[in-house]
């Protein structure tokens, strides 16, 4: 069945919140995974601070010794298990010189009030020189020709290569590798287009980049597409068979972001037909890439293996910022860089619900405006009742965090970093003067985005779990847990049971259903919560039915 309306995806995960670290002395840290000297000297500076380097310690040897660390420094060699984790009675800070943080068991670490720092500008530039070594080296056989050197032979004939000056380069995701390699592509007199809906005008002009209105506009002009955008769930598959036949006939893909988002086998089939010229790969669905990959046997495949971050620049960068990160959070309790920083004790049990509601409160708000087009938000005002507002720096942290959710990283997001990272994307944000009447524990975000405005708001009160009670114009009433789906529709008899009756009959589980109006017959919202993901075909079906006009899907990483 054809969607009719229209469909917007959202996922989220829950973003950790800010904390102290007590500061006992002396203080032992432990270095694992051969950090850069550069790095372990700043360390090592620190009068009250007792540096132990170990760099191939072995997991049974780290759980007996762990209980003696207040900090430790590590790549991702070092496995920091739960339990790890909960043997290190002393441990305040985890320092990752890297930017994954999957081997770091980030639960139990915010649970255990344990810091988590990574380094996730370090290798920026790193990945930008490297796009361009793939580059030329695909377009100028450069690999193929030093073989053949080497191999004791002077062949030029096969060997006619093409320039970039003067090509259209579409790069997807604007970001910082993305800002870089716009930046060295001029001097290669390159023109450079970009597609970045989440980032403002002034970014584009400051790079001297022309804004592509959507994907399709950049596939469109591009010789030379890359992707610079994190793994998520908008961007995965997003470089598909459609998007590559939309580009240029002889056009060059490069991926060294993450693997999924170049959909490996459709590039691979517009290779074979020619259409795509070329591809340069550094990261693929699965590291490492099987030894008999049929990408192997592609001449015009420049493949590397997930290099991007291996220069020595890069990793004394990431091993500077992370102990400079771990010294200044033990010494100055400076948690800036935390990723989880959670709040302890009864902090967290009276103003958690409260950060959780407004992150999620402004990830639907971002949504819905999403599902009008509206993507570059330009303001957010953050509105709160008499009781919370003096925590209303934390809650607007938490409202950034919820607009950036399936933006930034999420490794990269925290209730710290949350504020800057939306000021850098231009995003003025306010907390709205006065108390706000619904409820003394009454929070309501409002996001604009280029003319649009979508207020959401809700209640978290201390007796109960949050609910949202806004969103836009409407009253509701809806826990924001496991899966939202918003639903505009008209106000006529039956959709409610056709709505039931297409979830029901698709084995998709009801939890609760809030259906309201602004007046008898006219615009309606309903705001349904279900049990897990709906399937695609299933929201589709839902677009498909008689007077639905859009559905908004918003996925929240656990429960609330
Ligand atoms: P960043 O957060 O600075 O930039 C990402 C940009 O993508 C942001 O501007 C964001 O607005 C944009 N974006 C998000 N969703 C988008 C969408 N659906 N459409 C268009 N734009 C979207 O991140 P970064 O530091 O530039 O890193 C970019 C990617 O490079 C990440 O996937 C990262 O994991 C990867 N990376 C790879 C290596 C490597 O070794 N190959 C090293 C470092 C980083």
């Amino acid at each position: 069945m054809q969607p009719r309306g229209q469909i917007t995806r959202v996922e989220t995960a829950p973003v950790p919140s800010p904390s102290t670290v007590p500061v006992p002395v002396p203080l032992k840290i432990l270095v694992t995974d051969d950090i850069d000297p550069e790095g372990v000297a700043l360390l090592r500076a620190v009068p009250t601070f007792e540096v132990d380097e170990q760099p191939t310690l072995p997991a049974s040897l780290l759980l007996e010794r762990i209980g003696a660390y207040d900090a430790m420094v590590g790549r991702s060699a070092s496995k920091v298990t739960a339990e790890l984790l909960r043997r290190a009675s002393r441990l305040k800070v985890v320092g990752r010189a890297g930017v994954g943080v999957d081997n770091i068991a980030m639960d139990v670490a915010t649970e255990l009030g344990i810091a988590v720092i990574n380094a996730p500008a370090g290798n920026t530039v790193a990945v930008a020189e490297l796009f361009f070594g793939g580059v030329l080296s695909l377009l100028r056989h450069l690999t193929r020709a030093d073989s053949s050197m080497h191999e004791g032979r002077w062949e030029r004939a096969d060997l006619l290569g093409t320039e970039l000056k003067g090509k259209t380069l579409g790069i997807v995701g604007l970001g910082r590798i993305g800002g870089e390699v716009a930046h060295r592509a001029h001097a290669f007199g390159m023109d450079v287009h970009a597609y970045d809906p989440y980032v403002g005008d002034e970014r584009f002009a400051a790079l001297r980049v022309r804004r592509a209105a959507s994907l399709d506009a950049l596939l469109d002009a591009a010789q030379l597409l890359t992707v610079h955008v994190p793994l998520t769930e908008e961007t995965t598959g997003m470089i598909g068979a459609t998007a590559l036949a939309r580009l240029r006939p002889g056009a060059v893909v490069v991926n060294m972001a993450r693997g999924g988002i170049v959909d490996d086998d459709a590039l691979r089939a517009a290779i074979d037909r020619g259409h795509v010229a070329g591809a340069v790969l550094d990261v693929y669905l699965q590291e490492p890439l099987t030894g008999d990959h049929p990408f192997r046997r592609y001449a015009n495949v420049v493949l590397l293996p997930h290099i991007g971050a291996s220069s020595a620049e890069a990793q004394r960068n990431v091993a500077v910022d992370a102990c400079a990160a771990v010294r200044d959070a033990l010494l100055d309790g400076d948690l800036s860089r935390s990723l989880n920083g959670a709040l302890t004790g009864e902090d967290a049990a009276t103003l958690g619900p409260a950060l959780l509601l407004t992150q999620r409160a402004a990830t639907v708000a971002r949504a819905l405006l999403a599902a009008r087009g509206a993507t570059a938000i330009d303001a957010l005002t953050l509105k709160t009742g008499d009781d919370l507002t003096a925590s209303a720096g934390a809650l607007l942290a938490a409202a950034a965090a919820g607009m950036l959710e399936g933006v930034v990283e999420h490794e990269r997001l925290n209730l710290i970093n949350a504020r800057s990272l939306a000021t850098a994307r231009g995003v003025v944000l306010a907390h709205g003067e006065g108390g706000f009447a619904p409820h003394s524990r009454a929070v309501e975000v409002r996001l604009t985005a280029g003319g649009q405005s979508m207020r959401v708001g809700g209640v978290a009160a201390l007796d109960f779990t949050p609910r949202l009670t806004r969103i836009g114009d409407f009253h509701v009433d809806v826990a924001p847990k496991g899966t939202l789906l918003v639903l505009s529709n008209h106000d006529v008899p039956g959709v409610i049971g056709r709505v039931g009756t297409t979830l029901a009959e698709a084995g998709v589980n009801i939890a609760e259903y809030h259906q309201a109006r602004l007046a008898a017959g006219g615009e309606a919202l309903a705001v349904i919560s279900i049990d897990g993901a709906p399937p695609p075909h299933v929201v589709e079906s839902l677009t498909a039915l008689r007077d639905v006009r859009s559905a908004t899907v918003v996925r929240f990483g656990d429960d609330a």
